[in-house]
């Protein structure tokens, strides 16, 4: 018998916190499943830089490119169809080839440039570009503050993008410092979605909890905000079986000494959620006190999967309160 979808816009929205690759991946599937405009997605500029003369947003450029279906499901990071004619002039130059710049995506980078230089808040830019490609989604930067995330390693402190991209990663890490979040303020629209009366949820993405989310907690207002929300947070281990599907989540915990697996991960948010989902290979996995433990498939391949586990969380919430979540466009009501 043919399923049917119901089409009933209820009230209710939703907010995530997120970094870049694995973050967007369940931002996409939330985006998908809740109703337009009812997604708020908060998304991490620790790891914002300034190169060749222009402002880097790495973690919002991979939401804004995954949430309008722009983003390269290979690569990971970037723009699909890219053509690399700039970088190849430029390495014909001698400039700096060590950071990837599409053609494309050299556009985002020079229009948010000039945005900011015209004095345009970074939220403001943002709010600009997730109009321009279609997205209903929200999606404010943490901060219009600059808060930058930086790694100590036995060679001194090292600036993130200098760490991840240049070094890939390779430095031991024994510290990690959010510069400038102390002072920072939350970016406009971040505090009006957490206090939002219709909030049903929040969602703590499975991105890497020591650079793609502690910079987002460390902006003082939002942790705040978090704190003082009455309605379920719920994280989503970025740790199965005691890997990272991908880059350092893993290397990290294990050389600041937190041990790598899903139940380090929670004990980070243990002062914040209310439910920590975790994988099937981790159903054995201790919680701290007080949270509900979800055993679920996380690992996103395909689109369904990412609806799927959206979908999951999303139950998840519905079964720790009494609202109703607006997830109803792409909700089986019929078997
Ligand atoms: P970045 O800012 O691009 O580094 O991305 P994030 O911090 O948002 O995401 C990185 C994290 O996503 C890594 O720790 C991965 O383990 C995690 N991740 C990637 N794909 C998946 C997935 O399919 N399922 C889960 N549970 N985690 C994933
Ligand atoms: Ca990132």
């Amino acid at each position: 018998m043919e399923r049917a979808r119901t089409v009933t816009v209820r009230p209710g929205s939703v907010v995530a916190l997120s970094g870049g690759v694995g973050g967007a991946k369940l931002a996409l599937g939330l985006h998908r499943v809740l109703d337009n405009g009812k997604l708020t997605v908060i998304c991490n500029t620790g790891d914002d830089f300034r190169h060749l003369g222009l402002h880097i947003c790495p973690d919002i450029d991979t939401i804004l490119y995954t949430l309008s279906g722009l983003a390269d499901p290979d690569r990971g990071w970037g723009r699909h169809d890219e053509t690399w004619n700039f970088m190849e002039a430029l390495k014909d130059l001698g400039g700096e080839t060590w950071f990837r710049i599409g053609d494309r995506d050299l556009a985002t980078h020079i229009e948010r440039t000039q945005r900011l230089e015209h004095g345009e808040p970074l939220s403001v830019a943002t709010d600009h570009f997730r109009r321009r490609l279609g997205i209903s989604t929200h999606i404010v930067p943490m901060s219009d503050d600059p808060v930058r995330t930086q790694l100590l390693s036995e060679a001194g402190w090292l600036d993130f993008q200098d760490y991840f991209v240049r070094q890939r990663c390779n430095p031991v890490v024994r510290e990690i410092a959010f510069a400038g979040a102390e002072k920072s303020e939350p970016a406009p629209g971040v505090v009006s979605a957490l206090n939002d009366p219709q909030l049903q949820a929040v969602v703590i993405c499975p991105s890497n909890p020591l650079i793609s989310i502690e910079p987002i907690l460390a902006v003082p207002g939002i942790r705040k905000a978090l704190k003082g929300c009455s309605v379920p947070l719920i994280g989503v281990s970025p740790i199965i079986g005691g890997r990272a599907i991908r880059g350092p989540a893993d290397k990290l915990m294990r050389e600041l000494s937190f041990g790598s697996s899903a139940a380090a991960v929670a004990q980070r948010y243990a002062d914040l959620i209310d439910a920590w989902v975790v994988d099937k290979v981790d159903a054995d996995t201790p919680v701290p006190s007080g949270v509900k433990k979800v055993v679920t498939s996380t690992m996103m391949v395909s689109m369904e999967d990412r609806e799927k586990l959206a979908r999951d969380v999303l139950d998840a919430a519905q079964q720790m309160s009494f609202k109703p979540i607006s997830a109803t466009k792409a909700t089986d009501v019929s078997a």
